[in-house]
């Protein structure tokens, strides 16, 4: 998608500090880290948000959570917590799918 930000960094267009690729999808640190460790895992393809995972791009999202866990192991990271706003009201900013993985500080739950 042309104009979408995450496409953008993924075509490497818009320059990040990334922790992991491979031909799926890409890992970087968020610009405006919320936790001492925080980074966004994307799929190279435009997909909108969790909203749009279906059976046809599941195994897709499946090696999504399998590189969480790869480079959460890598980067030492032994509690995390993954999230991915879905819609404007659950904070989504950027309508490209991504999870956040947060790590080094502790947490509240429910989340505000
Ligand atoms: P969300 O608000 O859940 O859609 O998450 C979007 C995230 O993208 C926010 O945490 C932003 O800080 C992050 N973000 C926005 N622009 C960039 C960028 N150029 N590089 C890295 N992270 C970004
Ligand atoms: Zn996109």
């Amino acid at each position: 998608m042309s104009d979408c930000l995450f496409c953008k960094i993924a075509a490497g267009e818009i320059p990040s500090k990334r922790v992991y690729e491979d031909e799926v999808c890409v890992a970087f640190y968020d610009i405006d880290p919320q936790a001492p460790t925080h980074f966004l895992v994307i799929p190279r393809q435009h997909i909108a948000s969790v909203a749009e995972v279906g059976e046809d791009n599941a195994a897709l999202a499946g090696h999504m959570l399998a590189v969480i866990a790869k480079v959460a192991k890598d980067l030492g990271l032994d509690s995390y917590r993954v999230v991915s706003n879905c819609g404007e009201q659950a904070g989504q900013s950027v309508h490209h799918l991504h999870f956040h993985v947060l790590s080094g500080r502790d947490m509240t739950w429910p989340p505000g």
